[in-house]
């Protein structure tokens, strides 16, 4: 049975690429009926944030994704946080240490940093050097007493075997293999605070946790030779891996980096901006897999029948912006208008558009309000500007709505409008749309001549949605003192 995982460190809120690699291993496990586990991983506290976990957390939830264990959803091998599994790892480092296959190394970071400064200036590639060196078992066991009695704490570190080749076969990127002279020496699995890396914890958890695919980002590829060395001192069986490729900003042509500023990289960020979570999985799943054939847009539950790690690319994926939000418009424009009037309503308020708690009247008026700009958003923040007419005071006339002005019929057409606006009975779309024909059969005014000075006129601009329905929309007496502005 397939045992996925994702497995956060919560030193920072939910980035796109983690998104991606959390919503690869839901829908590997969604689709072969497997489990889906969520780990957090949070030896490394200097690096943890306040609310890391739970900010991850929320956005997958967000996103759509719920899974089968994890620490809010305890099961039958947890706990789910590694700060909280110590009891589990410290016997088995002890049995490492008993065995010979780790030993207790002394060597200070200053010592370390020095030794690998040197190493540059050889041009050799910085790696730790065994410091007990032809030293009998009693020599070192004596070395290691000084060196506690000298107030030293000790890392352990594991032996790594010499002249081994590391082979795995990829899922994405096919047969890989690493010499073990590449690793960097016999390398640290507990550190001074009593904490185990990385490296150690991922492969204990994984094992532990009867996981059977390790799907994650590029970056760790180079982690997976030194995990397949603990893997074998302690004889266990590796899951399959599969590293999924770099994403690359297409802004800038480069690897996405959390310091690149020149697109937004956190879940969060779309959220806050009105992105549609189910646009946002529906795009992040294109990030580095396709489906067969063109189409793009497709619901949860197809993605789902739909996944195939074997379509997993292994060039680049291309985070492109523009594409988030044409997908996102895509969503937008055929959600049903609860979904989208809610979201719409929370961004007018945000913006202060609307007040915090809207009256039954002003939520219809922002629905429609919704409804006029709904084909034109890519994501929901964008109707606080698109909207302004209707809240700010009407902008100065550009000059080209002026020289639209300038026409010979532009005057009575505007005079016209104004009267009938005063004395219709209903203010309404259908009404003004009437009131519009009227004027064209009194006056024999017609086309762009007839509606650019009404819309002009009326929202000061001379681009925008659907007339009628923007009039209505701005009400009476807001298009009245804008038209009679417009006259002036
Ligand atoms: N905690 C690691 C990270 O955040 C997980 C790596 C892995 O999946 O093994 O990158």
């Amino acid at each position: 049975k397939i045992r996925v995982r994702y497995a956060p460190s919560p030193t920072g809120h939910l980035h796109i690429g983690n998104a991606r690699t959390a919503l690869f291993n839901y829908l590997f496990a969604r689709h072969n009926g497997g489990t889906f586990v969520i780990r957090i991983e949070d030896t490394d506290l200097k690096r943890n944030i306040a609310d890391g976990e739970k900010s991850q957390l929320d956005n997958l939830k967000w996103l759509g994704m719920d899974w089968d264990e994890g620490p809010d959803k305890p099961g039958e091998f947890g706990p789910y946080r590694q700060s909280e599994r110590l009891s589990i790892y410290k016997p088995l480092i002890k049995q490492l240490l008993d065995s010979g296959k780790a030993y207790e190394s002394f060597v200070t970071e200053e010592e370390l940093t020095k030794q690998r400064e040197e190493q540059r200036a050889q041009g050799v590639a910085p790696h730790y050097v065994y410091e007990y060196q032809g030293m009998s078992a009693e020599e070192i066991k004596e070395k290691q007493a000084a060196s506690r009695a000298a107030g030293l704490k000790p890392v352990v570190r594991i032996r790594v075997p010499e002249n081994r080749t590391y082979e795995f076969d990829d899922i994405v990127k096919g047969p890989i293999s690493f010499e073990s002279d590449t690793i960097g020496g016999d390398f640290v699995i507990q550190k001074r605070d009593g904490m185990p890396t990385y490296n150690f914890a991922v492969v204990v958890d994984d094992h532990m946790m009867q996981i059977t695919h390790v799907l994650r980002g590029d970056d760790h590829i180079a982690n997976t030779p030194k995990q397949l060395v603990v893997y074998e001192a302690f004889g266990w069986e590796p899951p399959v891996f599969g590293h999924m490729t770099l994403i690359i900003n297409t802004k800038t042509g480069k690897k996405l980096s959390k310091r690149d500023e020149s697109v937004l990289q956190f879940i969060e960020q779309y959220r806050e901006l009105g992105y549609l979570p189910d646009a946002m999985f529906n795009f992040i799943t294109l990030l580095g897999w396709s489906p067969v054939g063109e189409k793009e847009i497709f619901t949860r539950k197809q993605l789902i029948k739909m996944f195939d790690p074997k379509r997993l690319s292994r060039s680049p994926a291309s985070f492109d912006g523009k594409k988030l939000e044409w997908v996102n418009n895509q969503y937008v424009k055929n959600a049903r208008m609860d979904r989208i009037a809610n979201e719409s309503i929370k961004q007018l308020i945000k913006a202060k558009r609307l007040p915090a708690d809207p009256d039954s009247k002003t939520v219809a008026w922002a629905r429609a309000l919704t409804d006029l700009f709904k084909q034109q958003m890519s994501y929901m923040g964008e109707i606080v500007d698109l909207s302004s007419i209707f809240f700010l005071d009407p902008p100065v006339l550009d000059e080209a709505a002026k020289a639209e002005l300038q026409d010979e019929n532009a005057a009575l057409v505007l005079q016209k409008f104004i009267e009938k606006v005063k004395t219709m009975p209903l203010f309404d779309a259908g009404e003004i749309q009437n009131v519009i024909y009227d004027i064209q059969a009194e006056i024999g005014v017609r086309g762009r001549k007839l509606y650019m000075p009404i819309r002009i006129g009326t929202t000061r601009k001379s681009h925008g949605p659907e007339l009628a329905a923007s009039v209505e929309l701005l009400g009476r007496k807001k298009a009245l003192a804008h038209l009679e502005q417009t006259l002036a």
